[in-house]
């Protein structure tokens, strides 16, 4: 059986392919404050805005490639039982082929119905538009877990994280909760690794090695020295 490789991943994973993180200028997320676009009462006040918001977001998302750190993580798969567990909304894991991605706070490329039923759908192209209805005819909302909501995944992110023969940390700020309280579920003497080029006191927990370096250069490096048995898992 593969040993278990758990990554957690953040928007510094696809920084390098030209989607800003969160924390990049002063707190605004692409110039916007977050209460204005990702929470529950910013959908209330203006959905207009919300909605345009995240349409940037996907078109921004359609326009970008993985890059080497996404495919890295790809090419672990070949000796590797690889679980992604990913706070990013982007589609570059999926689309460098990794096939095992969970993704916390939602997915730029589905939307979700606002009526009772809270069904999840694929949106085609990158526009989603007031008016846009479930079958049912309830307006369709974009399919992210705003600040304020329940992180429905993370039981299964927990799971995934308890058996885990090696974690590796990968661009994220570790300041989000409550996907920030996930390395504590890391099994004692399993290996953890961090990989950011600003990594602090956050990054250190676990006797984790830190490579404060970008995703780009040391995600394929490591995985090169994990697929030669150069670092043990
Ligand atoms: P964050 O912005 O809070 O932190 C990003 C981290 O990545 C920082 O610690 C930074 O030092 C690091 N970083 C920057 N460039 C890097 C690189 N090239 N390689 C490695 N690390 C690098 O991000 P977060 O902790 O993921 O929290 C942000 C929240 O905003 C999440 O909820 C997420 O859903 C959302 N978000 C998602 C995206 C995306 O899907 N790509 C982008 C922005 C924000």
């Amino acid at each position: 059986m593969k040993r278990q490789i758990t990554v957690l991943t953040g928007a510094g994973t696809s920084a390098e392919s030209g989607i800003r993180t969160f924390r990049d200028a002063d707190g605004l997320w692409e110039d916007h404050r977050v209460e204005d676009v990702a929470t529950p009462s910013a959908w209330h006040r203006n959905p207009h805005l919300v909605l345009e918001f995240y349409n940037q977001r996907r078109k921004q998302m359609m326009e970008a490639l993985p890059n080497a750190g996404h495919l890295a993580l790809k090419a672990l798969e070949e000796q590797f039982d690889v679980r992604i567990i990913t706070q990013n909304v982007d589609d570059l894991h999926e689309r460098a082929g990794s096939t095992n991605v969970l993704h916390l706070h939602g997915e730029l490329r589905k939307t979700r119905s606002t009526g009772p039923s809270n069904n999840v759908y694929k949106l085609d192209g990158w526009q989603l538009n007031w008016g846009d209805n479930c079958p049912q005819g309830h307006q369709l909302r974009p399919h992210i877990v705003w600040f304020g909501e329940d992180v429905v995944e993370m039981d299964n992110a927990i799971r995934i994280v308890m058996q885990s023969n090696m974690v590796i940390i990968v661009g994220t700020s570790m300041q989000v909760y409550p996907a920030n309280g996930l390395i504590r579920y890391t099994p004692e003497h399993v290996p953890v690794w961090v990989i950011d080029p600003n990594a602090n006191e956050l990054h250190s927990q676990r006797n984790a090695t830190v490579l404060k370096e970008k995703a780009g250069l040391a995600l394929p490096r490591l995985v090169h020295d994990l697929l030669q048995g150069a670092v043990e898992v």
